[in-house]
């Protein structure tokens, strides 16, 4: 039986990644998932219920980490012919392309979306307008609910079906199916972290205070200034932006970047790898000026890993992208997200102490990070580059002097 890690401490917590493959194996549904003060979700196991059988320990894919072992691999960069969808996914819209491949197929596709209270949750969709929810990645975990089980059935039925996530969530999955579908495709992103539930509903409050109820959407990762500086945007009910900053001022982007609010297991994710069990893995490509100028580059592009022979062939039928092959070295960065946790931020505990014990915990978000002079300056500094043309630039150099 797994362990009840709901009050567990810190340490404890870092063992479980609340993929829900122990909840959705368990033959006697005995096993909930239940939210911690953070909004984290982890197994509580209801003990008379539980006959011992073992399987949501088997099952668990911190427990039983999956070896990584090299196999031949092919990468691309990729733009969505479709300008609209490309500008409303965070990079080059790849994931839209694999997900309408799928759904022409007849098939569904599983991703993570708002809910009616702006909550980010997995949803199943079967018709290509709804797949505007998927797109722009959301920087807070998102509940699955019973989305395995519900993918399970969609197989047995015989539909192909497309799923996204983080790569736990897609290692827990296929840990869970236990068997190779012909029918599923995976695409897990290079996940930097997850943040906190509760820190991002408090945030919502904030600005839902400021704008009122007609707030219909809020993108972490808005092209407003283009895709070298997205911004956290928050539109009104006819679409119009009401508010937009980018990750020098948005308190929430802060939280998120100085790794104050993660989820514990993402200090030290065993998820972080390059030879990986879903079909696709994909991610941000800043770079694409260094691996083929014909392609334009402010409007992103997305980086692209196919794993599987699978994943090859279907990639071969898709044909609403530009694509480019290159070396998988050539988008390989190894210090990157893909293959590194992120630090753990020594005021974390302090952070979540103060964020739990005040009466709105937007005001310790405040508090933490301020809109100080010197970040109105930032800020100002930057769109000021942004509108004269000289931001990608100017960053380039900052990072070539960060770097030596
Ligand atoms: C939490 C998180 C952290 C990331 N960190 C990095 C990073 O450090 N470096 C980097 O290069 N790229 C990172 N990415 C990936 C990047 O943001 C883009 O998702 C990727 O470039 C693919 O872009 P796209 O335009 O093809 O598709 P997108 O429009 O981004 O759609 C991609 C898919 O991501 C899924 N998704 C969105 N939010 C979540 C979530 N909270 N949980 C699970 N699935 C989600 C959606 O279901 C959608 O299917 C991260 C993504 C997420 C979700």
């Amino acid at each position: 039986m797994i362990k009840n890690l709901l009050n567990g401490s810190f340490e404890e917590k870092q063992n479980c990644c609340g993929c829900t493959a122990c909840s959705a194996i368990c033959p006697k549904h005995c096993i909930t998932m239940q939210r911690d003060s953070e909004g984290f979700l982890y197994p509580v196991v209801n003990e008379k219920e539980c006959v011992g059988c073992g399987q949501c320990e088997r099952v668990c894919r911190i427990k039983n980490p999956v070896k990584e072992a090299e196999f031949e691999q092919k990468a691309f960069v990729v733009q969505l012919l479709d300008e609209t969808q490309r500008r409303e996914s965070t990079s080059g819209g790849a994931f839209t392309a694999i997900a309408r491949y799928i759904l022409e197929k007849n098939g569904v596709v599983y991703g993570a979306a708002y809910d009616d209270d702006l909550r980010v949750c997995h949803f199943r969709v079967c018709d290509a307008v709804e797949l505007r929810r998927f797109r722009n990645s959301k920087y807070v975990q998102s509940f699955l609910g019973d989305a395995f089980s519900k993918v399970k059935e969609d197989l047995k039925q015989g539909r192909w079906v497309c799923f996204s996530g983080t790569p736990c969530q897609v290692e827990g999955l296929k840990s869970y199916l236990g068997r190779d579908y012909e029918t599923l495709v995976t695409v897990d992103v290079v996940c930097r972290a997850v943040g906190s539930p509760t820190v991002f509903e408090s945030y919502m409050k904030m600005q839902k205070k400021k704008y009122g109820d007609n707030i219909s959407a809020i993108l972490f990762r808005d092209k407003h200034h283009g895709y070298k500086y997205s911004n956290m945007t928050v539109r009104d009910n006819e679409g119009r932006v009401v508010y937009a900053r980018g990750v020098e001022s948005d308190p929430m982007l802060r939280a998120f970047f100085s790794n104050i609010c993660d989820r514990p297991s993402c200090y030290n994710c065993l998820f972080k790898k390059r030879y990986r069990v879903s079909d696709f893995t994909i991610w941000d490509c800043f770079q694409i000026h260094d691996i083929n100028s014909d392609m334009d580059d402010d409007k992103g592009t997305t980086n692209m890993l196919i794993h599987t022979d699978k994943g090859r062939r279907i990639f071969g039928e898709i044909n609403s992208v530009r694509r480019y092959e290159c070396r998988p070295e050539d988008i390989l960065v190894p210090q990157s997200a893909m293959f590194k946790s992120v630090p753990y931020n020594f005021r974390r505990e302090a952070f979540m102490k103060d964020f739990s014990e005040s009466p709105s915990g937007s005001q310790t978000l405040i508090e933490y990070f301020p809109d100080s002079y010197s970040v109105k300056i930032k800020r100002i500094a930057r769109l000021i580059l942004v509108k004269t043309g000289m931001h990608d630039r100017v960053k380039r150099i900052y990072k070539k002097v960060k770097g030596s």
